[in-house]
């Protein structure tokens, strides 16, 4: 099957930012060397964070695991480069705080750990099989969430997945990373997606990409003939790449609110993560390395690069010739999504689609003016999600926390479009972040007083009995 239409897949709401994305759209991807010293963190996706296999003075190879966890929203880390754990120690983490880190010395031998090895062919293989070889993988999410992949491929028996969605539309300004490998590696990028349709039974299988990649398009049309999987181009917008946006262009299905995927039959996965898990299949690779975006109008030469994990953003830089003067603002991730760094001295995570350094110029659009309110309802307009941001703004600036929930603040999925679209600056989406951080803590609080004092009505209870 080839495409499945034209350019049918429209987007409510959104908005068009300059795309940017010339400065590496015809840049090959180019492997680095990591640098003398890796510093691998042990909290590089969604849950709980792993647990240090390693102490100061062990030798590990690549694909030795360094860290792990019991928990089952988690996965493991391994270690990128062969060499010595010189520390064990809180770094400063590109996700903002101090995690702890394995620092390795990385011996440039790149010497492979023994127990890798390709798994039978994943053809023979059963889905619980598939899920457990991508768990010890380590595969989370490489478009930036960084959630476990093999979590997302374990839906509870009451919601079949019917279809899985390759989501190569890379919507955010600047990042060309999926869309490399969609045209240099488009056969593995087919088999990733073809493992994953197996691990969750699904039998539609659609691949999407926007239309200003029609090169990728193309590659993926020839890729797929004879396959069944389809290829969707989706016109050009920003947040096409949002999952529940993609659900509902492609398949008409609404997510409902504070729901999954998987809660309307369906799994979203992106590129690279398809890439990751043909490797995996293929060589026995664990998820060491990802392509990284270094690009912006300061960096010399911006470029795509194959990064070892673990590698300080500094030394990304330097292999594309540094910067041309001092960037005024450098993001992980894209300008509309991704996170504000204060120092080079982070390394490359799972999550690091794109390291963009921004000059003072293209910076400075997006920096607050005057935070007030005009009440010209463009934020409604553009919200993808059918919000109100300018009330949900308002609301977490003055700590109306029911107010908050009963405008549906969780199904907010941070794209930015309204702070993007505001006249006056308005900082909505960071004071939207706010007010869901807070309704977090406040949950959690009250869950945990809950639980102390059902656990101290037990303790009285029992305490009477045996009275
Ligand atoms: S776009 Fe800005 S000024 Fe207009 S309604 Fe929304 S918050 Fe107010
Ligand atoms: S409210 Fe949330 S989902 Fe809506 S435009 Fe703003 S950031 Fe995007």
């Amino acid at each position: 099957m080839g495409r499945t239409s034209g350019l049918l897949y429209r987007i409510r709401g959104g908005v068009h930012p300059p795309s940017s994305k010339d400065l590496t759209a015809e840049k090959q991807i180019r492997r680095i060397e990591a640098p003398a010293t890796v510093t691998i963190p042990m909290r590089q996706h969604i849950g709980a964070p792993c647990t240090p296999r390693v102490k100061k003075g062990d030798e590990v190879l690549v694909g030795t695991v360094i860290g792990d966890s019991e928990a089952f929203v988690s996965a493991p880390i391994h270690s990128s480069v062969s060499g010595k754990v010189v520390q064990v120690a809180p770094q400063p983490h590109p996700a903002g705080g101090e995690v702890l880190a394995a620092i390795i010395e990385n011996d440039g031998e790149y010497r492979r750990d023994p127990s890798l090895a390709p798994p039978s062919p994943w053809e023979d293989m059963q889905p619980e099989e598939i899920r457990k070889e991508v768990r010890s993988a380590g595969m989370v999410g490489l478009g930036g969430a960084a959630f476990p992949t093999h979590v997302k491929l374990s839906p509870p028996r009451e919601y079949p997945i019917d279809t899985v969605i390759l989501n190569g539309a890379e919507c955010e300004p600047f990042l060309t990373s999926d869309y490399r490998l969609l045209l240099e590696e488009p056969d593995a990028v087919l088999e990733g997606m073809r493992i994953i349709m197996r691990a969750v039974g699904a039998r539609r299988g659609i691949v999407a990409v926007e239309d200003n990649k029609p090169k990728a398009i193309k590659a993926m049309e020839t890729c797929v003939r004879g396959s069944g999987i389809e290829v969707a181009s989706l016109r050009t917008r920003y947040p096409q790449g949002a999952e529940k946006v993609l659900i509902a262009n492609l398949l008409h299905r609404e997510v409902p609110s504070g729901g999954l995927p998987m809660h309307v039959g369906v799994v979203v996965n992106n590129v690279g993560t398809a890439y990751a898990i043909a490797r995996r299949f293929s060589e026995g690779m664990p998820l060491v390395e990802r392509v990284v975006t270094v690009t912006g109008s300061v960096v010399r030469e911006p470029s795509n690069l194959m990064v070892p994990l673990g590698t300080g953003f500094s030394h990304a830089v330097e292999a594309c010739g540094g910067f041309t003067e001092p960037p005024a603002k450098v993001i992980m991730g894209g300008p509309m999504m991704g996170l504000a760094q204060y120092t080079l001295e982070v390394p490359v995570v799972k999550g690091t689609s794109g390291i963009l350094a921004l000059s003072w110029k293209e910076a400075r659009y997006s920096e607050p003016a005057e935070p007030v309110c005009i009440r010209c309802g463009r934020c409604v307009d553009v919200c993808p999600m059918g919000l109100i941001p300018t009330y949900l703004g308002t609301y977490a600036h003055n700590e109306k926390w029911d107010l908050l929930q009963r405008l549906h603040i969780e199904d907010c999925i941070e794209c930015g479009c309204c702070t993007y679209t505001c006249p006056t600056k308005n900082p909505l989406v960071q004071l939207i972040k706010t007010g869901k951080a807070e309704l977090a803590r406040r949950r959690q609080h009250a869950e945990r007083r809950e639980s102390e004092n059902r656990a101290a009505a037990e303790k009285s209870e029992g305490a009477g009995k045996d009275g």
